[in-house]
């Protein structure tokens, strides 16, 4: 099978076989992973080593702090309001796709919300520029990967306010400068391993500035005091996480995987570029290189290249359900044979239908 899903996604192969092992007998020790203690020398090795690998791939200063944390991505979006945002106080954040929105509505809650700029008036087919972020903002909030839309920022913004960003399908895929952010969250269903567990990389300095008390699992200077481990962490989705991160490093860390991804993603865009059966709404400087979606204008003609790729064992390649047509998701697991074996498809298709 070739897998595009979008979420939860490919893993390396490897991982899969190690994490099975380990459901079995974990290192010889004739108990499972799944029964042994959260606070075992066995398990804490393990969280540990997640955790130095975030840090080492991602380069981070010594100062970072690195949370695995349960409730997904989407907790992140109320979350971080609630630890940094006071109820009189505003906090920027840029409307550039359905999960940017979620985050904007959940923020509303705890303050001020300032929409600096939207792309809602062309279906968030584009990244907006050139906005400005007023400089007394508690924080500016921005995706850096439009999962659904396919689009993606390619550079950090330019401002003084602390900045929080939602990095869920992007992360570890490509080279950044991570220091820059004060807190970044990503669930680990795209890019980092299985679902149940978020990874949460912040600057303590932001923290303890709101008025209003925190229950202990929603406040994030409790999680650090903990060193992660403020409730029975979500072990077995911090294991595979910490597999795929030592795959990650295997691999040539970040840079050496950000290589083969723009391979993967030039190919599919050349292909669609040559095609013109097949077309992508997203701006040109925007094309996300992790999530690719197109359509083809005759319903009819789509319905049978859908059918074409299930006969061929492609799995997860259609839109969103909310926007239609297809997607590929072009996750760091995802390997380039895949990428070539579609466009392959894609090719053959469009030369059959003149
Ligand atoms: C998938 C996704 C989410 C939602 O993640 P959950 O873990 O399901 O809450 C949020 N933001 C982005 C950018 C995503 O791709």
């Amino acid at each position: 099978m070739h897998n595009f899903n979008s979420g939860p996604s490919i893993l390396p192969r490897e991982v899969f076989q190690q994490a099975s092992e380990a459901i079995l007998d974990y290192n010889n020790s004739g108990l499972s992973i799944l029964e042994i203690g959260h606070r075992t020398p066995a398990f804490e090795a393990i969280l540990h080593e997640a955790q130095s690998l975030v840090k080492e791939l991602m380069q981070l200063d010594e100062a970072k702090k690195v949370l695995l944390l349960h409730g997904g991505a989407s907790t992140q979006f109320f979350q971080v309001p609630m630890n940094l945002l006071n109820e009189n106080a505003t906090a920027a954040y840029l409307d550039c796709g359905t999960w940017g929105t979620k985050a904007i509505k959940e923020a509303k809650l705890f303050g001020h919300v300032d929409v600096v700029a939207s792309s809602k008036d062309r279906n968030y087919s584009y990244i907006p520029k050139g906005y400005p972020i007023p400089g007394d903002a508690a924080y500016f909030h921005y995706t850096t990967n439009n999962t659904i839309e396919g689009t993606q920022m390619h550079a950090v913004p330019e401002t003084n306010v602390p900045l929080v960003a939602d990095m869920s399908s992007d992360i570890l895929s490509a080279a950044m400068d991570f220091n820059r952010f004060a807190l970044i969250y990503a669930g680990a269903q795209k890019n980092i391993g299985a679902a149940g567990v978020n990874l949460v990389v912040l600057d303590e300095s932001v923290l303890g500035k709101v008025q209003r008390p925190l229950p202990s699992m929603m406040d994030y200077r409790e999680h650090i005091k903990n060193g992660s481990m403020l409730n029975t962490p979500p072990v077995f989705a911090i294991f595979v996480c910490m597999l795929t991160l030592r795959w990650l490093k295997s691999k040539g860390g970040i840079a050496g995987i950000e290589t083969l991804n723009r391979k993967k993603a030039a190919l599919v865009y050349d292909t669609l570029d040559a095609i013109s059966l097949f077309h992508t709404p997203v701006a040109k400087e925007d094309r996300s290189l992790m999530n690719v979606v197109f359509r083809v204008d005759d319903p009819a003609l789509e319905k049978e290249f859908q059918q074409i790729c299930r006969e061929n064992n492609m799995y997860g390649f259609t839109g969103h359900r909310s926007v239609g047509g297809f997607r590929l998701s072009l996750y760091n697991a995802l390997p380039y044979e895949s990428v070539v074996a579609i466009t392959d498809l894609m090719s053959a298709f469009a030369k059959k239908k003149g």
